[in-house]
């Protein structure tokens, strides 16, 4: 009873676990059976409660509530699920035996059914319960060996106790089965405890697996956030920079002049614009082919670019076009620089077809004045000063 309570208190803890539960059961009925054999060792005496016939009923009812819970423990302890119907069978003959026998009124008529009744029970649950062991043996269960570790001395125990009573006839040879059912009990309560440490030990096994997960997925996700980070940084520049040129792109050169015609403005300081536009380009590629227009607009960015500050923003403004700002350079000195450009691009040599050819740009200055609402206007002024350049004979520089 006692260990029927402690597992009462497991079932509690963990109600999916019914092995559990069954062998609350299952501990209860032997309990009260127990009672049959050794009335006296226990504090409540059940025969001098009732009347005689009644207690044996209960004698015998709790005997077949032996045999259905130890098979329905069985296979929960053993974990077979795939022979519901004759365990379901099993247990309703046992319920129907119970209860067709306490129904019968006289004790004679009593004695004579019970017999037979144990024999069919008794002996039916236990070959079921053998025969199915064997069964899962064959099959390597992994609980039925500690299953078979109790109920094989219980079975001889019981066995003895029938040679020896029932066929040899020797009325005072102790009983067996008096010490087979607890031996069996504590057998199964230390397979079911290392079944629970087995279980714990299962759980300790997949919180480590499901850390290992959570650290690989989350090593996984930083990575694929690391990706991103560059696709956007690709991005970034991708819509900043100029594929041929790898100069700024129009846009991101306009967002730059806007910041730097309101830094200079408001801080009063100077700021120089250049455009330029190389000359007969048109003439360049249909002479010389695109993929060497191509190279020339990659040259003659390359050669502005490092020409000047890393703090001048040079921009392709449109197919051969170019656009600098010169922040905090005074104008005086802005011709100068573009003459610099001028001759730099002047001096740049290209190959086409074993045909060396060069080419020439024209220049457009300008700087930023105290009257320009926006920097729309230094970039008009700056056209104008390129279109004096082109009609003055190109290759030059003009300022407005
Ligand atoms: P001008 O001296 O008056 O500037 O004459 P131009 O021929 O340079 O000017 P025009 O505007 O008539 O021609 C510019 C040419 O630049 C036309 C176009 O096909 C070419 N072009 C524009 N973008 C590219 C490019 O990315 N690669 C190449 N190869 N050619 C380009
Ligand atoms: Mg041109
Ligand atoms: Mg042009």
């Amino acid at each position: 009873l006692f260990i029927s309570l402690y597992y009462l208190f497991m079932w509690f803890k963990r109600p999916s676990d019914r092995s559990a539960l069954y062998y609350v059961m299952l501990c209860f009925f032997v309990s009260v059976y127990q009672t049959n054999l050794f009335n006296t060792l226990f504090p409540f005496d059940l025969s001098s409660l009732m009347s005689y016939l009644t207690y044996q009923k209960i004698i015998f009812a709790s005997m077949c509530g032996v045999a259905f819970s130890g098979i329905l423990f069985f296979h929960a302890f053993t974990e077979q699920r795939d022979r519901r119907n004759i365990e379901i069978g099993i247990v309703a003959i046992c319920c129907v035996s119970a209860l067709v026998l306490t129904a019968i009124p006289s004790y004679e008529l009593f004695l004579f059914v019970r017999r037979y009744v144990v024999s069919l029970v008794g002996i039916g649950a236990a070959g079921y319960v053998l025969v199915w062991s064997a069964v899962l043996v064959a099959r390597r269960n992994p609980h039925i060996r500690s299953y078979l570790a109790g109920l094989v001395p219980f079975m001889l125990c019981v066995l003895s106790d029938v040679f020896f009573h029932n066929i040899l006839n020797f009325s005072n040879a102790i009983y067996l089965s008096f010490l087979g059912m607890p031996a069996f009990m504590v057998a199964i309560a230390f397979a079911m405890g290392s079944k629970h440490v087995e279980l714990y030990r299962e759980v300790a096994r997949l919180n480590a697996g499901l850390e290992q997960k959570v650290f690989d997925r989350t090593r996984e996700l930083v990575e694929a956030n690391r990706t991103i980070e560059e696709a956007n940084r690709r991005l970034r520049v991708m819509s900043q920079i100029d594929h041929l040129t790898q100069i700024f792109n129009r846009r991101c050169f306009m967002e730059n002049l806007d910041v730097e015609f309101e830094r200079a403005r408001r801080y009063g300081n100077d700021l120089s614009f250049i455009m330029f536009d190389i000359d007969h380009f048109k003439w360049v590629n249909d002479t010389y082919g695109h993929p060497a227009g191509d190279a020339v607009l990659r040259d003659v960015a390359s050669c502005v670019r490092s020409s000047l500050r890393k703090s001048d923003i040079v921009g392709r403004y449109g197919g051969e076009e170019f656009c600098v700002v010169l922040p905090q350079t005074h104008p005086d000195t802005i011709a100068g620089i573009a003459e610099k450009l001028r001759r730099g691009i002047e001096l740049l040599r290209f190959e086409s077809d074993g045909r060396a050819f060069s080419v020439t740009a024209s220049f457009g200055v300008t700087e930023l004045r105290g009257e320009d609402p926006a920097p729309s206007a230094v970039i008009e002024r700056a056209d104008k000063a390129l279109y004096l350049a082109k009609h003055g004979g190109r290759n030059r520089i003009e300022s407005a």
